[in-house]
């Protein structure tokens, strides 16, 4: 499958993804993930894109097309993509088509979570990351705690509170949504792409997913 997930930071996206790259080996592209990765690695690119993410800006656009444009075509995506976490810009979206158009893709479907603020407002304030790039799994203090207090239950690393997860820098990532991501809808809408999905649970995101798409 060629999906874009989007959807409010929390909504919900990078758990859908992962259960959905189970169904048919498409994989998952996550910007948030490919930038903590080079943060932590320190590359150039990390430490450009460090203080956006810090403060709960977007990092710019023409960082993030240069992923883009070099990830859609490593040989694992011949079986398909979830996008989660970009396009999350007008501009990025306009670019997105212009390079899908060159590499010959199509997408599917974009698919948008919507779940309510005081939802996510919650989640993210208690949601922990694993601290270990090439893991990052999550978990929630209070619906999915790991085994071991503070310790990732797949490679043991420390799981951490991300920066850009305090009180204040959530609100700023959630303002920065509305104002700059939550357009891209209507824009899809216009192509005949988008596909609002309204839930709480990701099992029931998945599943709305799977029927849209007769899987
Ligand atoms: P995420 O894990 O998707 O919430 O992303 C974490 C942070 O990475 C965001 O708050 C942004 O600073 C940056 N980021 C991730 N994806 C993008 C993108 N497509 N465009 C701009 N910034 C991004």
């Amino acid at each position: 499958m060629k999906l874009i997930l989007l959807g409010a930071p929390g909504a919900g996206k990078g758990t859908v993804a992962k259960v959905l790259t189970s169904i048919d080996g498409s994989v998952q592209i996550s910007t948030g993930d490919i930038l903590r990765g080079a943060v932590q690695a320190g590359t150039e690119l990390g430490k450009e894109a460090q203080g956006y993410m810090d403060r709960g800006d977007l990092v710019p656009d023409s960082l993030i097309m240069g992923i883009m444009e070099s990830r859609l075509q490593e040989d694992d995506c011949a079986n398909g993509f979830l996008l989660d976490g970009f396009p999350r810009t007008i501009p990025q979206a306009e670019a997105l088509s212009l390079l899908l158009d060159k590499l010959n893709i199509k997408l599917d479907m974009v698919v948008d979570i919507d779940v309510p603020r005081d939802v996510i407002f919650d989640r993210l304030c208690t949601r922990r990351t694993c601290e270990n790039t090439d893991c990052q799994a999550i978990y929630n203090i209070k619906s999915m705690p790991p085994k071991v207090e503070g310790k990732c239950d797949k490679c043991g690393s420390a799981i951490v509170q991300r920066a850009d997860e305090t009180e204040e820098a959530i609100g700023h990532r959630l303002d920065t949504y509305n104002e700059k991501t939550a357009p891209l809808a209507g824009f899809y809408d216009k192509l005949g792409l988008k596909k609002t999905i309204t839930g709480t649970s990701s099992e029931a995101v998945v599943a709305a997913i799977r029927a849209e798409l007769g899987i």
